[in-house]
């Protein structure tokens, strides 16, 4: 066991300069060749992939239909149909991930893979819709034409064109040929619209004209849909942010240059989490009316408080420390996410670029007489200050054997290059399994390099710090 503050490591130019993990992959695991997955392993990544197929069969199942019901009136209207309901299904799922079911994480992989899922439904809906329209159902000569039908055709390309935009909008991050990123609030904003533009569609596909005697299944399954999705985004936008939160005070505030850490003190309710989740903060009360989300960087303990690590990133961040007071209520709404320790993996590089420690200092904090599986924590960092954390760090390390430690400041200590990663873990990583939280350049760098060495870990886990 070391617990070393200084080893020589290098990092790319992307980590050096932004420690932080501003653009993270998702609590998921990628295999690598040759590795056996514990059972739990193997079932939570299995589990992961039915909720996108399961979305994907729900999309795929509502255009069929449509085509099925609409094939007598033509090829063309068939496929105008298919596309038209495959995009009411998409819309109607993405509302509803959207309002992060915690039940359903576990089929998703987490959250943020929720959210991931989310966005795809959204552009496969827009697709789908950009296609319904342009290939115009030809109905007229089968329906009796009315006015209330008429309406809804009218609405429909309301809805499609506002879709066009928010979809686009929320597709693309930054202004194109810029690097001009779109604010997040602005992008929320607007994204709080997509619900009205769904009642829309849904009223335009309830409403529109159909030929006489037309099967009633299309029409159930899309008004199941819409009603879910519907009341989905109702209990997003006007139930969720008051029922889920939980209450907190601000018992302390620590100021470690540009992060901040806080511990809050529940006032009812104990929070239960599991090491390396996630939970959405905010203090309307001091002005931090907006929720952000914040991995939980304490494990549980008795008195229920919980810690969370904050770098100063943007407008939120920034004002945070200031207007914090001790007694500051606050509101938690949590837990999520699924980068959890895996106790069952023997031997683990658990490599942090800046912030990305939060869950990093959970799962060490976590640690039991019985863990007794070789961990080696590497922190890079730009400077050894940044490194917040150490000497609680250090301290679990003279605890634990088997848990090794090394920060690694890039300024002083030079870059971190795959070649020394593996020098500095006290065993050949191509028998372990790498869990990073940090920048997405740092990963694909440390990946790119171990692959080039032959010594790419077993599996590569990665978390999120981006849901957009
Ligand atoms: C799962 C997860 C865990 C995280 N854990 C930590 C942590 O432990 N410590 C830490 O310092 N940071 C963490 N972050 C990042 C943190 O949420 C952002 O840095 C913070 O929200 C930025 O807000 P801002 O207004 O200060 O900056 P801005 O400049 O407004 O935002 C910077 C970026 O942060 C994201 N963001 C902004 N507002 C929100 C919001 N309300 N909800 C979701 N994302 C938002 C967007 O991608 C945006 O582009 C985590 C993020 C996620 C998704």
């Amino acid at each position: 066991m070391t617990a070393s503050g200084r080893a020589g490591a290098t990092m790319t130019d992307a980590a050096a300069n932004s420690p932080e993990p501003r653009s993270h992959a998702h609590p998921s695991a990628r295999g690598t060749p040759g590795g056996m997955l514990p059972f739990g392993d193997a079932l939570a990544r299995v589990g992961s992939t039915v909720g996108p197929s399961l979305a994907a069969l729900a999309v795929l199942a509502g255009a069929i239909l449509g085509g099925w019901t609409y094939a007598p009136y033509g090829l063309q209207t068939g496929l105008g149909i298919a596309l038209g309901a495959g995009s009411i299904v998409a819309m109607g799922l993405a509302l509803i991930l959207a309002a992060r079911p915690r039940g359903l994480e576990g089929l998703f992989g987490g959250l943020d893979r929720i959210y991931g899922v989310h966005k795809w439904l959204g552009i496969t809906a827009l697709a789908m819709m950009i296609g319904h329209n342009t290939l115009e159902p030809e109905l007229e000569r089968f329906v009796r034409e009315s006015g209330l039908g008429d309406f809804a055709g009218d609405l429909g390309e309301l809805a499609l064109n506002g879709f066009i935009g928010l979809i686009l909008l929320s597709w693309i991050k930054r202004i194109p040929f810029t690097r001009l990123e779109i604010p997040w609030q602005i992008w929320r904003f607007t994204h709080r619209f997509t619900g009205l533009l769904f009642a829309i569609a849904a009223f335009h596909q309830l409403a529109i004209d159909k030929p006489a005697g037309i099967a009633p299944a299309l029409g159930l399954y899309l008004n199941a849909f819409s009603l879910a999705g519907l009341a989905a985004w109702l209990f997003t936008q006007f139930v969720a942010p008051f029922l889920r939160p939980q209450g907190f005070v601000l018992d302390q505030l620590q100021r470690h240059g540009s992060a901040t850490e806080i511990t809050l003190r529940p006032t009812g309710r104990a929070l239960r989490w599991r090491p390396g989740q996630f939970a959405f903060v905010s203090a309307p009360g001091a002005g931090l009316t907006e929720a952000h989300p914040f991995t939980i960087a304490s494990a549980p303990a008795p008195d229920g408080h919980v810690r969370f690590a904050i770098k100063a990133l943007g407008d939120w961040t920034r004002r945070l420390p200031d207007r914090l007071r001790p007694g500051q209520p606050l509101r938690v709404d949590g837990p999520y996410g699924r980068f959890l320790f895996r106790r069952r993996v023997p031997r683990q590089v658990w490599l942090a670029g800046g912030i990305g420690i939060t869950p990093f200092l959970a799962w060490a904090e976590a640690l039991t007489e019985a863990d007794r599986q070789q961990i080696a924590l590497v922190w890079a960092v730009t400077t050894p200050d940044e490194a917040f954390a150490a000497e609680r760090l250090r301290a679990i390390a003279a605890r634990h054997p088997g848990f090794d430690l090394h920060i690694v400041a890039s300024r002083s200590d030079g870059r971190l290059t795959a070649e020394r990663l593996a020098a500095l873990v006290p065993f050949d990583i191509a028998t372990a399994e790498l869990f990073f939280c940090g920048p997405t350049a740092l990963h694909r760098a440390i990946l790119t390099g171990l692959r080039a060495m032959g010594k790419s870990p077993r599996r590569d886990h990665c978390e999120a710090f981006e849901l957009r």
